[in-house]
């Protein structure tokens, strides 16, 4: 084997249990080549990620996922060496941070309407100071006795179409992939399956987002089938993108994922993450000289 990568990664400045610190460790006991930190709609982890993947000979860049306005669809991007400074995407990720914000007060709302009463206060302490998603109303929910696990608040509370669920504010597509560009990174789509659309659909979906400069696919991801697999590397040669891949690793929220392998099973080659850097190196012109 020539270097396994994992560009796929959440630390406690998202929904991950782990510091990125942590998640550093982690990538080094099993033996990664490269690795990359890709919290919900912030960078805020970056820094402290990279000083610790430069010190633990990891290689990295920097990483986000943001998730984008497809009305009843999950639509996840990942965006990948983008300078975090870049004033136009920083203020759009407070937007969105802020709708963040905005919508976990009327899931609150929604809760307590129905007979769980948990506070901001409670949802804010599972985040440890991050940014607060569903998955720590859900873990604030558990602990109260509202719910048995995540899953079942998920199911009962916090999915879409679920009784406390609320939509929040999200960049389309096509302004994330604008903004990225802005800030001298690219983007790949994550976990192509979570969108729900058939073949035909997403072959659409990915042709719309590669005349706006979409770079890659996430085509190995954990859970993706064989069968999976070959129609997103089908797309990618298709369209002239990238083949990226990660686990989305979270730490104790997805227990049983792990880094790198996620179920045992996964491979990403650090070649991905070579094309990745490369890729990221032409689109901004000061780097590497
Ligand atoms: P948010 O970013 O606040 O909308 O929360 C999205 C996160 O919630 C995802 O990254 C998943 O980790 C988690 N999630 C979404 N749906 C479910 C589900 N049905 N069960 C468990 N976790 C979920
Ligand atoms: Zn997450
Ligand atoms: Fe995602
Ligand atoms: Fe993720």
């Amino acid at each position: 084997m020539d270097g396994l990568a994992d560009l796929h990664l959440h630390s406690t400045f998202s929904d991950g249990t782990c510091t990125p610190e942590e998640v550093v460790a982690l990538a080094a006991e099993a033996g990664l080549a490269a690795a990359v930190l890709t919290d919900h709609d912030t960078m805020e982890g970056t820094p402290r990620f990279l000083a610790a993947a430069r010190a633990a000979g990891i290689r990295s860049l920097s990483g986000m996922e943001i998730s984008a306005d497809v009305p009843r669809r999950t639509v996840h991007l990942l965006a990948y060496g983008c300078d975090p400074a870049e004033p136009r995407l920083a203020a759009a990720m407070r937007r969105v941070r802020d709708g963040r914000a905005e919508r976990n007060e009327r899931i609150l709302g929604k809760l307590a309407r129905l007979g769980c009463p948990i506070t901001a206060e409670e949802v804010r302490a599972e985040a440890g100071g991050g940014v607060v998603g569903r998955p720590h109303i859900a873990a604030a929910l558990v602990r109260r006795g509202f719910a048995a696990d995540g899953a079942d608040a998920f199911r009962r509370f916090l999915s879409r179409g679920a009784a406390a669920y609320a939509e929040r504010f999200r960049l389309a597509p096509e302004e994330a992939l604008e903004l990225v560009a802005g800030a001298g990174g690219i983007v790949s789509l994550a976990h192509p399956s979570s969108t729900g659309y058939n073949p035909a659909e997403l072959r659409r979906f990915v042709e719309r987002l590669a005349a706006h400069g979409l770079a890659g696919i996430e085509c190995l991801y954990t859970g993706h089938l064989p069968n999976q697999v070959a129609e997103y590397v089908g797309l990618a040669r298709e369209f002239g993108l990238l083949v990226t891949g990660g686990t989305d690793f979270h730490g104790g929220n997805k227990p049983g994922i792990r880094i790198g392998v996620a179920y045992g099973r996964l491979h990403v080659p650090v070649s991905a993450f070579d094309a990745l850097e490369a890729r990221c190196a032409a689109v901004r012109p000061n780097a590497g000289g």
